[in-house]
C-alpha cells in the first residue's frame, strides 16, 4: 500500500495517523516543529497541549465531551488512551500530566513501524503524487499552506479569526418575553419572516445592561493576538459600548422594524436577535455579540437580556486568532475537500474547537482514510453520537454563512422526546449515543484493534 500522507502531527494528525496505522495503512507524518516554530507551541513534541492541560468533563451520562471521551475509547482512539494514563486528579474532569500525556503519543508514533515522521514544513499545497492527504495543520496553520489553501478554496473560505458570538438552547430562551420575527418580517432567503428571536429592552433595562458591559472583566490579548487587528464588521460589544452609550442601539440592537406582541403599544428602545445557529434549530446565536468578556461575566450581564434569564450557553463568546476552514460549504460528509476528494481535512482547521473535538475529527478522518486506502468506503457514524454530531455539524449542520467554531454539545444532536426534561434528557441523549456508537463499530469495517 502507498502511504498516506498526515501534515501537522497535533492533537488530531497525531490521531489520524495512529487510526490509520492500526489499520495497516502505512502514514508519512509531515511535523514542522521544531524545524519551524508556531506561536504558542514551546516543544518538540507531538500532541502538545498548547494551553490548558485538561479535556473538560469526563461524565459520559450528563456531559456532551465526556460522551466525546468515551466514545473516542471506543473506537480505539491513542489521544484518550495516552489521556487517561496520564490523568492528574481534576475533579470529574480528565486531566493530564501535559509533558507524560506528549510523550506517551510521540513514543506510540515514533515505535509505530508503518508511521514514518518527517520533521519539516509543507509549505504549499501538498504535491500531485500525494494520492490522499489528510491537513490538520491547526489553528496555527502555518502562513504559506494556510495562503496556498486560501487561494484554492477562494477569499471566503478560510478565515484568521474566530469572532465568536454566544449561542444559546432554544429550549432555554423565555418566549413569554422574547418572540419569533425577522426585522420588516422580511423572510430571507428560504425563511418564513419569523426568523429571528427578539429579546427588547426598556429605557432602564439597556442603561443598566451597558453600564454591566463597562464595568465587567475582559480577557486580555496574548502578545501575538494584539498584532491582529479587529475588523470593523466584528468589534466586540464592550468596545461598541465604549464609544457612546447608544452605540449598541444604533448598531447590532437597532429597534427597528420589529413589534414585540408582547407589548405592542410600546416600541422597543433596543433589541437583541438571536438567529438560528445550526439546521435543527435547538440552537440560537446572538446576533452581533462578539465579545472578549470573561466566561463568567459573559453569563451573568447576558443573562440581563429580558427573555434570556435563564438562558443555558451552548458555548460563550470569544475572539482569537483562528485559522479555520468553512466546512460545511467546502468539505463532503468524509471530511474530503469537494473540489479536491484526495485532500482531507481534520482537527481544529475544520471549525471545531478544543483538543477532545479536534482529536476525535482527527480520529474520523483516519478511519475514513484507511476505509478507502483500503478499498471500501468510509462510514459516517450516526448523527445521534457525539461523533456524528460533530462531524455532521461542519460537514453540512451549521450555516455556512456565519460559520464559527463550535464544541460538542448535546444542541448538534438530533433532539429525544421533548417530554423528557433535566438530567433525565441528557441521559436519554448519552445512552442513545453510546447504543447506536455499538451498532455502527459492529457494521463498520476495520474496527480498531
Ligand atoms: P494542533 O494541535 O495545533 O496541531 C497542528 C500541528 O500542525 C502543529 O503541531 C503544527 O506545528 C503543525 N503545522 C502547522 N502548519 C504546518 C505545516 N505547514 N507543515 C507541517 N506542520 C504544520 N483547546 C482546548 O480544548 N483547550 C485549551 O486550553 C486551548 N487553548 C488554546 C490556546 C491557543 C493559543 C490556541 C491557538 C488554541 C487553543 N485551543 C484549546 C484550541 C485547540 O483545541 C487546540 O489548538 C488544538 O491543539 C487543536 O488541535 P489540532 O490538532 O487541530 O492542531
Amino acid at each position: 500500500l502507498s502511504p498516506v500522507h498526515v501534515i501537522g502531527g497535533g492533537l488530531a494528525g497525531s490521531e489520524a495517523a495512529w487510526q490509520l496505522a492500526t489499520r495497516g495503512v502505512p502514514v508519512v507524518l509531515h511535523e514542522m516543529r521544531p524545524v519551524r516554530p508556531t506561536e504558542a507551541h514551546s516543544t518538540d513534541q507531538l500532541a502538545e497541549l498548547v494551553c490548558s492541560n485538561s479535556f473538560r468533563s469526563d461524565d459520559a451520562e450528563y456531559n456532551a465531551v465526556g460522551l466525546l471521551h468515551e466514545e473516542m475509547r471506543r473506537c480505539g482512539s491513542l489521544i484518550l488512551r495516552c489521556a487517561d494514563a496520564h490523568k492528574v486528579p481534576a475533579g470529574g474532569a480528565l486531566a493530564m500530566d501535559r509533558d507524560g500525556f506528549a510523550g506517551a503519543v510521540t513514543e506510540a508514533i515514533t515505535s509505530h513501524p508503518l508511521i514514518t515522521i518527517e520533521r519539516g514544513e509543507v509549505a504549499g499545497l501538498p504535491p500531485e503524487d500525494w494520492d490522499s492527504v489528510v491537513i490538520a495543520t491547526g489553528p496555527l496553520t502555518s502562513p504559506p499552506l494556510a495562503e496556498a489553501i486560501r487561494s484554492f478554496t477562494g477569499e471566503e473560505s478560510l478565515a484568521f479569526f474566530d469572532a465568536i458570538a454566544p449561542i444559546v438552547y432554544l429550549e432555554s430562551v423565555d418566549l413569554s418575553k422574547a418572540w419569533f420575527q425577522s426585522r420588516y418580517d422580511k423572510p430571507g432567503p428560504g425563511g418564513t419572516g419569523k426568523d429571528y428571536i427578539n429579546c427588547a429592552f426598556e429605557k432602564d433595562e439597556y442603561r443598566a445592561f451597558i453600564d454591566a458591559l463597562l464595568t465587567a472583566e475582559k480577557v486580555d490579548f496574548k502578545e501575538w493576538e494584539k498584532s491582529t487587528p479587529y475588523f470593523e464588521g466584528c468589534l466586540p460589544i464592550e468596545v461598541m459600548a465604549e464609544r457612546g452609550v447608544d452605540t449598541l442601539r444604533y448598531g447590532p440592537m437597532k429597534p427597528v422594524g420589529l413589534t414585540n406582541p408582547h407589548k405592542p403599544e410600546r416600541r422597543p428602545y433596543a433589541v437583541v436577535q438571536l438567529r438560528q445557529d445550526n439546521a435543527l434549530g435547538t440552537l440560537y446565536n446572538l446576533v452581533g455579540f462578539q465579545t472578549k468578556l470573561r466566561h463568567a461575566e459573559q453569563a451573568r450581564i447576558f443573562r440581563m437580556i429580558p427573555g434570556l434569564e435563564k438562558a443555558e450557553f451552548a458555548r460563550l463568546g470569544g475572539l482569537h486568532r483562528n485559522t479555520f476552514l468553512n466546512s460545511p460549504r467546502l468539505l463532503d460528509g468524509a471530511l474530503r475537500l469537494k473540489a479536491q476528494p484526495r485532500i482531507r481535512f481534520a482537527g481544529q482547521v475544520t471549525g471545531c474547537e478544543g483538543y477532545v473535538e479536534s482529536a476525535a475529527v482527527g480520529l474520523l478522518a483516519g478511519r475514513f482514510a484507511a476505509a478507502e486506502r483500503l478499498g471500501g468506503e468510509p462510514s459516517a457514524p450516526p448523527a445521534t453520537t457525539a461523533l456524528g454530531a460533530i462531524l455532521g455539524h461542519i460537514t453540512g449542520g451549521a450555516n455556512a454563512d456565519t460559520y464559527q467554531p463550535m464544541n460538542v454539545n448535546f444542541g448538534l444532536f438530533p433532539p429525544v422526546d421533548e417530554r423528557i426534561r433535566g438530567r433525565d434528557r441528557k441521559l436519554a441523549y448519552t445512552r442513545r449515543a453510546l447504543e447506536d456508537l455499538g451498532g455502527w463499530l459492529a457494521a463498520a469495517p476495520g474496527v480498531a484493534s
